[in-house]
């Protein structure tokens, strides 16, 4: 199997990213902020949990976000590998995907940080919330407050898998397709 995490901080391309990861190595693709939107969306319980976080900018906490994590693997046990887009933020939560793993006799191949300055992000962000639809992008206050929460709360996850030597960073400024081909590099390197 090989299981990547796609991280960076918000804005910085990751799902763009994923889903021609997907295409071209038929890997799961779990977004834990698609999964919340998702519950949002259908009001569930989970949804109206996350939402009181999620529009601030900050974080959901660990249990909630982990279980619903867990959930998405267990239901899709036969697939050659997992893309975690936005999961892990935490080191609680990189802990808990080791140990999902393990449980599944594989581990995470490579962490692949996208890096993108934050006035770039922030036009970004902007951009994308004239027709995202969703509230987080359209406030500047809360995608800064997003930006410092990665900051703060986030990078701490790069040193974790680092320290396992399987963190790897990519510039994330080009084109799509330059940013692909980085990615796939390191990705094929981790095969
Ligand atoms: P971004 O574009 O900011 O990276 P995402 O779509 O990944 O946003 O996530 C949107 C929001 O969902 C985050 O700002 C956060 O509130 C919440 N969220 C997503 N993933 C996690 C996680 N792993 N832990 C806690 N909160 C999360």
């Amino acid at each position: 199997m090989v299981n990547l995490i796609l991280f960076g901080p918000p804005g910085s391309g990751k799902g763009t990213q994923a889903k021609k990861l997907v295409e071209k190595y038929g890997l799961l693709h779990i977004s834990t902020g698609d999964l919340f939107r998702y519950e949002m969306g259908n009001d569930t319980p989970l949804g109206k949990k996350a939402k009181s976080f999620i529009e601030k900018g900050e974080l959901v906490p660990d249990e909630v976000t982990i279980g619903m994590l867990r959930n998405k693997v267990e239901a899709n046990p036969e697939v050659p590998g997992y893309i975690f887009d936005g999961f892990p933020r935490t080191i609680a939560q990189s802990q808990v995907l080791d140990e999902l793993m393990n449980e599944k006799n594989t581990s995470i191949s490579t962490l692949l940080m996208l890096e993108v300055p934050d006035v770039e992000i922030i036009n970004r962000i902007l951009e994308r919330g004239k027709t995202s639809g969703r509230a987080d992008d359209l406030d500047e206050n809360i995608i800064q407050n997003r930006i410092d929460v990665y900051k703060n709360e986030t990078t701490p996850v790069f040193d974790y898998y680092e320290a396992q030597q399987k963190a790897d960073k990519i510039d994330g400024v080009g084109s799509i397709e330059e940013i692909f081909d980085r990615l796939s590099t390191k990705v094929e390197e981790r095969m």
